[in-house]
């Protein structure tokens, strides 16, 4: 009989945590989530068609309109009234010969899938207990016990502390800017088209949520946001028509506004030693481009890849199944996290020769369809 009382723990029962929970329980591991219940998640995830190929090979959602909404177009309108502007440009999935560049799910819509979805696991136990502490193979719980387990899954997002405990370094840059997070009611809708508006404080973006909603997500600085949060609904309200430069007609809150602070986070592995790191726990930055749960899913899907090559009879198997997820994980991780982080910046650059650069590559994006088709691919995180 094995000594221990399972073959995974997943911590965390965030989007990643509940994903990665069901794919380890899916390769035939005895496995046991801890996700403690908390506050809704009411942020939204555009998912590129990779991701949501792979939510469907997963059985983690079987038809993708029934639960979101299509993006095919991305519009960019600079709005920054700096010397050197870039053009108004427009990305159609089309180009890419696709459909839909992907779809936008409200995140409780997807975590309420994901949970009718580990349900139908036998050998997937989930427990609302939290993790106080982690020493080798053993979890202490918020009520006291202990659990152990070879393989420990750390899914606890940015303040991971199975990260902390495991030794495995990161790093955390704080932005001054945070975003603002909420549902718009519009007069006229942006059909299948997600609206960037480019402040020099940060993007200004209306994602599609069918029929006239829209998912607002707004970066400025953090002082602002909680000002304009603050300010009431009418105010608010105002403060968002301008900023969509009323091209949707009224606006309507359709929900309370959400702040979140936002950093970057990066490791120098995402696994060691029997512990691997999923989701924001391994890697955070702004929501620009859509890649933080893209991300969290290419985790995933690797650590099952990693859980598959790996012959579970064979001594040390955890240990080795870590070392081969942070071998697949490292030029994912480092590329998009570049990539991500030379974006923001770029956006927010004061500077004439970053502007220069930046409104140069997006007339470039809209001449060259070669580049554009380039630009697709790294954005859509395709391998
Ligand atoms: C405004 C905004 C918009 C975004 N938009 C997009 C987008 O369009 N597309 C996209 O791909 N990504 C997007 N992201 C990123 C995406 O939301 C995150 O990458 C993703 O939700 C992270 O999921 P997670 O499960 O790793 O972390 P979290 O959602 O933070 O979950 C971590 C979980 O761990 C739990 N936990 C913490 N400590 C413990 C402990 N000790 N014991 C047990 N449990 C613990 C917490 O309670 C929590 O439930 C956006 C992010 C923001 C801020």
């Amino acid at each position: 009989m094995s000594a221990y009382d399972a073959d995974a723990i997943v911590v965390g029962g965030g989007l990643a945590g509940v994903a990665a929970a069901i794919a380890v329980a899916q390769t035939g591991l005895k496995t046991i989530h801890l996700a403690p219940v908390g506050p809704p998640d009411r942020r939204t995830s555009a998912l590129m068609m990779p991701s949501v190929d792979f939510l469907k090979q997963a059985g983690l959602v079987d038809d993708p309109a029934q639960l979101g909404h299509a993006l095919t177009q991305i519009r960019i309108i600079d709005a920054t009234g700096r010397l050197i502007r870039a053009p108004e440009t427009l990305f159609d999935a089309g180009e890419a010969g696709l459909e839909a560049f992907g779809w936008n799910f409200a995140n409780t819509t997807l975590l309420e899938r994901f949970h009718a979805v580990a349900a139908t696991l036998g050998n997937l136990e989930t427990r609302d207990l939290g993790v106080t502490a982690l020493q080798g193979t053993t979890v202490t719980l918020t009520d006291g016990t202990t659990l152990t387990a070879p393989l420990i899954i750390g899914a606890d997002g940015k303040k991971s502390l199975v990260r902390g405990a495991a030794g495995l370094r990161a790093r955390e840059t704080a932005f001054s800017q945070s975003a603002l997070v909420c549902d718009l009611d519009l007069g006229r809708s942006v059909g299948g088209t997600s609206v960037e508006f480019h402040y020099p404080q940060g993007p200004f973006t209306l994602v599609p949520a069918g029929g006239k909603r829209a998912n607002l997500v707004w970066i400025d600085n953090h002082a602002t946001l909680l000002a304009a949060r603050e300010s009431g609904p009418e105010r608010l309200t105002a403060m968002l028509l301008e900023k969509s430069q009323r091209l949707f007609g009224s606006i309507t809150l359709a929900s309370s506004a959400f702040v979140f602070p936002l950093s970057t986070l990066s490791v120098d592995q995402a696994g060691a030693d029997g512990v691997v790191l999923v989701g924001e726990a391994a890697h955070a930055f702004p929501p620009i481009g859509a890649q933080g749960l893209n991300l969290g899913l290419r985790d995933v899907s690797d650590l099952a890849d990693a859980l598959a090559a790996q012959d579970r009879a064979a001594p040390e198997w955890a240990v080795k199944v870590s070392a081969d997820y942070a071998r697949r994980r490292a030029s994912d991780l480092a590329r998009t996290g570049s990539m991500v982080d030379t974006l923001f910046r770029s956006l927010l650059a004061e500077m004439i020769p970053a502007q220069a650069l930046r409104a140069g590559g997006l007339w470039a994006l809209k001449l060259a369809p070669a580049l554009r088709k380039q630009a697709f691919a790294v954005g859509m995180g395709q391998r």
